[in-house]
């Protein structure tokens, strides 16, 4: 998931995300992994597969709306 360069746009017209447990508003760049079966992987081995998402800065939390979207799934 990266992220575009948004440098023109007014983010007082966008909403500010903010973490659904503690309401933190920064968050960071983590790696949510995902396990792979043998059965499903295209080179029939085990394999796993890293998604970018985006951790709540202050307590951990990944928000539901960023595992939805991580690349793994689009
Ligand atoms: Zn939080």
């Amino acid at each position: 998931m990266a992220i575009p360069d948004l440098s023109s746009v007014d983010l007082s017209k966008a909403n500010q995300m903010k973490c659904e447990k503690c309401d933190g508003s920064t968050f960071k760049q983590t790696l949510m992994l995902y396990k792979l079966s043998a059965l499903l992987s295209p080179n029939g081995q085990e394999t796993i597969i890293p998604a970018a998402v985006f951790a709540c800065e202050k307590c951990g939390h990944v928000n539901s709306e960023f595992t939805q979207k991580s690349s793994i799934q689009s």
